[in-house]
């Protein structure tokens, strides 16, 4: 990755399920040692591996990167599992309504892997 003039390794590297468009595509992250500045590098392939593809983004854009590319994760550098607290190879999100005395009160919204494991990443109340 490329700031301040220097060229630095990525502290993080996504690696994310292939599109109907894209495909090799990864996520970098890193912080400038320079300046200290939030960045990451967005690669991919097209289908027929003929070009290859590099955006770049920073500080806000990066949060909004990784949350737009989250559902998409395979695996990463440093372990999905440890740093982010999902089961590894994070899959496929599940929906479950939340019921009291019949009636659906809220929804409960659950990251799954193909091993059966789930955590609960949201929950909503409707009162
Ligand atoms: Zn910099």
């Amino acid at each position: 990755m490329r700031h301040c003039n220097s060229v630095f390794s990525a502290s993080d590297i996504w690696f994310l399920l292939d599109d109907d468009r894209r495909i090799n595509k990864k996520l970098y992250l890193a912080n400038c040692p320079i300046c200290g500045k939030k960045m990451a590098l967005y690669s991919y392939c097209d289908l027929n591996k003929t070009n290859y593809f590099e955006q770049y983004f920073y500080s806000g854009g990066v949060d909004r990167i990784k949350e737009k590319l989250k559902k998409d994760v395979v695996s990463t550098m440093l372990g999905f599992k440890d740093k982010y607290k999902m089961p590894f190879g994070f899959k496929y999100g599940l929906n479950k309504e939340v019921k009291r005395n019949g009636k659906i009160i809220g929804t409960k919204q659950y990251a799954c892997d193909f091993y059966g494991n789930k955590i609960l990443v949201k929950k909503t109340e409707d009162g």
